[in-house]
């Protein structure tokens, strides 16, 4: 299991082995969702506009 801090309240978010991207996972703290995004490094995105999101490379 990996844990990831949350990006609002510092909170943890557990990833547990049999997650799989496109998974959605939760803060223990504030229950903020995010979808798991990768998993090796572990990438989160938020279902929030207002916060961060990690893109892939664009291709225009
Ligand atoms: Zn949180």
């Amino acid at each position: 299991m990996k844990i990831k801090s949350c990006p609002t309240c510092g909170g943890r978010i557990k990833i547990y082995y049999d997650h799989e991207v496109g998974d959605e996972v939760y803060c223990e703290e504030c229950e903020k969702e995010f979808q798991l995004m990768g998993l090796n490094p572990v990438i989160l995105e938020s279902f929030d506009y207002d916060e961060e999101y990690y893109f892939d490379e664009d291709e225009y």
